[in-house]
């Protein structure tokens, strides 16, 4: 049965969808999208005409004395890769140490079988934001007080939880409104994503792309556990985000047919990439993927450019959940070793 609370959600969400479909029936703004056949090309392209060049000649002379950190960088990209995956290999050591009886072989199927089947990858949504430091800023403090809280739970279950946080771009108002069968799973989450989003005050009524912010992560935890720990705590407006798991984030197996070793070299890569095309097609594009506005490609870069930190960690986190004895490193070892 239907309550009247959920007809009035259904309705809320058909009324943004008839708003976001009229407006994309407007022009693009004639601003230009950004050009070149290589990322760097467009990189440099989309932060040089928009007032950005002493961000791109940060990134044009990244070298060993002078790191850019930027993820439009190659070889930052791949550090930050080895940040993440060094922080969830952190977590595996003791529980690889079971195997060290001999010496630990890492491509036997006993040690393969055993870590894939006891890990997961999980992927959890915050919400969408306007594309400005504070409103984003605002998003990842709001999900760090929430795995506070989670932390603060008396329960049984015991896991824990390191991966590191994903700004994608977003142009909503022409995804929503896309008639693309294939972007219908990301339609309707981002249209449950904007709803709860406004009632938030993260995202401006006239903007036409956001900031899905977002994780990626790697837990030893099972989806019971998950579900136990986290109850509601990411449902959005009393309902599960579309098509995620019962705990409201997405829990994926690790692939059984590849070694642990490239599964976690996988995941640790995951969540950071140098994107300069959204990754759904709008209305009048059916080539691919359309790219970012020189405004929009920059906004995102300089984005992460505030808000990562050194070293990326104020995008990254590993959590420790339950009161019970762990053999794990606690946040603060983990955080001490860097
Ligand atoms: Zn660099």
């Amino acid at each position: 049965m239907v309550s009247s609370y959920e007809h009035h959600k259904e309705h809320r969400h058909e009324q943004y969808r008839r708003i976001l479909l009229a407006m994309a029936g407007e022009e693009r703004t004639n601003e230009e999208h950004v050009s070149g056949y290589h990322v760097r090309q467009r990189v440099k392209n989309a932060l040089t005409h928009t007032g950005n060049s002493v961000l791109w000649h940060k990134i044009k002379a990244c070298s060993r004395s002078a790191r850019c950190q930027s993820l439009w960088c190659g070889h930052c990209r791949n550090s930050a890769a080895n940040a993440v995956e060094t922080q969830i290999r952190k977590r595996l050591i003791d529980e690889e140490a079971i195997f060290a009886g001999k010496s630990l072989d890492r491509t036997s199927s006993e040690f393969n079988d055993h870590m894939n089947a006891n890990h997961r990858h999980v992927s959890g949504y915050v919400g969408v934001f306007s594309l400005d430091q504070a409103s984003v800023l605002a998003g990842l403090q709001f999900d760090r007080k929430r795995w506070k809280k989670l932390k603060e739970r008396k329960t049984d279950r015991a896991f824990w939880i390191a991966g590191n946080y994903e700004m994608e771009l977003v142009n909503y108002r022409f995804l929503v409104s896309s008639l693309n069968t294939e972007s219908k799973k990301k339609q309707k989450q981002i249209a449950q994503l904007l709803s709860y989003s406004r009632d938030m005050g993260w995202i401006n009524k006239g903007d036409n792309v956001g900031v899905l912010l977002h994780w990626h992560a790697v837990t030893n935890a099972t989806e019971e556990a998950l579900e136990d720990v986290l109850g509601d705590a990411y449902w959005l407006d009393g309902e599960r985000l579309y098509k995620t798991s019962a705990p409201g984030v997405y829990v994926q197996s690790l692939h059984s047919n590849k070694s642990f070793d490239v599964n976690i070299g996988k995941m640790a890569s995951y969540a950071l990439k140098s994107a300069t095309r959204y990754k759904h097609t709008f209305i009048g594009s059916d080539r691919g993927n359309e790219l970012m506005l020189q405004s929009e490609l920059s906004g995102l870069i300089n984005l992460y450019h505030q808000i990562q930190k050194r070293n990326w960690r104020a995008l990254l986190f590993t959590h420790t959940i339950g009161s019970r004895e762990m053999t794990v490193l606690t946040n603060k070892e983990a955080d001490r070793s860097d």
